[in-house]
């Protein structure tokens, strides 16, 4: 068999169950290249709370060059309550601020998809959620999280003012919308722009950009606009009716929180964050699931590691462009459901409850 060239991702499985989940996604990685002859190269290095505890930093400037060289990092978990006192710019979470920031990666690409074997599980009825596959894409370097001014400044009489900016530019618009018109294509065609253009200038222009490049490159796609406070309701009312979403920073991260809940558990969702390609054409990503580190439940080996495995797929299609291994591996997470296997997040009546890492061999048997 062929060998392909040598993929190295970096792997940060950070804080709380990162360390757990991550492991697993390790042994798909050597499965992978045991089996499939993928040259993947994989090298592993702190980021959060760990790094602050040994560097004194939540990440270091040396693994940050090397998430700046490699393929994907594929990232696991940070944070939990030993940090909540640390200093705000030495948080466990500014590591993945400055990833974010540093490797541009401007879209967030969250699936919300509802397992046909954990409909349940969902707080909506079976036939709402039911087959329920959405995608949404998330501006995630610009708007009110990074524009200036901000701060909290002190003000006549005594009071203080809190600052945020939200803005948007043409091009910041443009390139994000790109992203969704692009996989709307390979999907069901489909795509809703959500903003606030009835009362936020930014929010005006955005709809303008998105129509605008929809009507000179995207006319084959479907688009249209909806008021982000609409697709909140909408997304609780008929949330099938939606394929792609793509929205600002703001709306993104609550409508994204919002539909992940749709499908009944936080340890199933992985997620993307793409940025530019770099001059060698490669595409800057993140990969990760988007739970969090789960103080909780940490080191108890009883945490899903499905949505770590699912980003890993991800990272498999959007990355690396292989599609076969990506759709190989989500059909074996979905063989394993069928089998009635669950980890204590999902476990329901006639189900067998088992551990982070037994779900991970038996999602590899699948794979077999
Ligand atoms: P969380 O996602 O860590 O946990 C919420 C609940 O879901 C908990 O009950 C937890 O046990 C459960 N849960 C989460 N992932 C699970 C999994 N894979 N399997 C089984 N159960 C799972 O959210 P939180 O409790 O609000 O945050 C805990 C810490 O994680 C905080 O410090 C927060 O800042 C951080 N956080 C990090 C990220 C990230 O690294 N991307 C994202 C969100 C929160």
């Amino acid at each position: 068999m062929i060998k392909v060239k040598k993929r190295k991702f970096l792997l940060l499985p950070g804080d709380g169950i990162g360390p757990e989940v991550i492991n697993e996604v390790k042994k798909i990685i050597n499965w992978f290249n045991n089996k499939k002859s993928l040259d993947f190269e994989m090298e592993e290095d702190l980021a959060g709370g760990i790094s602050y505890d040994k560097h004194g930093t939540p990440i270091t400037d040396e693994v940050f060059y090397k998430a700046l060289e490699c393929e994907a990092v594929i990232l696991g978990a940070v944070g939990g309550p030993k940090w909540d006192n640390v200093e705000f710019s030495k948080k466990p979470e500014r590591a993945l601020l400055k990833l974010r920031k540093e490797l541009k990666l401007f879209a967030n690409l969250r699936p919300a998809i509802c397992f046909k074997q954990l409909v349940d599980a969902s707080t909506l009825k079976p036939e709402v959620v039911s087959g329920l596959d959405i995608m949404i894409v998330r501006e995630l370097t610009g708007g009110i999280y990074f524009g200036e001014p901000r701060g909290i400044k002190p003000i006549d009489n005594g009071e203080r003012k809190g600052i945020n900016t939200h803005t948007y530019t043409s091009s910041e618009i443009r390139r994000v919308a790109k992203v969704a018109f692009d996989l709307a294509k390979k999907r069901q065609n489909k795509v809703t722009s959500c903003e606030k253009s009835n009362v936020m200038e930014a929010g005006l222009l955005w709809r303008e950009e998105v129509q605008e490049l929809h009507d000179k490159e995207y006319k084959d796609v479907n688009l249209n606009h909806m008021l982000a406070d609409n697709c909140s309701m909408q997304l609780l009312r008929n949330p099938k009716q939606f394929d792609v979403i793509v929205t600002d920073n703001l709306f993104g991260d609550m409508l994204s929180d919002q539909a992940s809940m749709l499908t009944g558990s936080l340890g199933l969702l992985p997620s993307a964050s793409l940025g530019a390609k770099n001059k060698d054409g490669k595409l800057r990503a993140m990969y990760e699931p988007i739970h969090g580190s789960a103080p909780d439940i940490a080191g108890k080996g009883i945490a899903n590691p499905i949505a770590s495995i699912l980003s890993f797929a991800m990272a498999l299609k959007y990355s690396l462009n292989l599609d076969n291994e990506a759709n190989a591996l989500e059909k074996a997470v979905q063989d394993v459901l069928d089998d009635g296997l669950r980890t204590k997040d999902i476990i329901s009546k006639g189900t067998k409850e088992v551990s982070t890492s037994q779900m991970g061999d038996a999602i590899i048997s699948k794979l077999q």
